[in-house]
């Protein structure tokens, strides 16, 4: 893994991990300690990559249903207004019958 301050492929993985579970490398130009989040956007966040990643997906999942459930429902309610008119057109037929 590339060092993520001086981009030196001359690094090395160190036998020790993260307290949560990630691969460390120390890089042998800069010396600097890093792991394998390090630089990405989830460095700073204290759950567990998976975890992230799977929350993401449901919130993605939930919203784009939201956006579903609102465009059925437009056209629930196009349905709704044109069989109300069916409706009444039906009732003027059996009046003037
Ligand atoms: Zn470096």
């Amino acid at each position: 893994m590339d060092c993520p301050d001086c981009q030196s492929k001359n690094t090395k993985k160190i036998n020790n991990k993260t307290a949560s579970g990630y691969e460390q490398y120390r890089c042998c130009k800069c010396h600097r300690q890093y792991n394998e989040r390090t630089g990405t956007k989830l460095n700073l966040i204290e759950y567990p990559t998976e975890v992230v990643m799977i929350a993401v997906h449901y919130y993605l999942l939930q919203t784009r249903m939201a956006v579903l459930n609102n465009e059925l429902h437009e056209h629930f309610r196009r349905w709704c207004k044109s069989f109300a008119i069916a409706n009444d057109e039906i009732m003027e037929v059996k009046k003037v019958a």
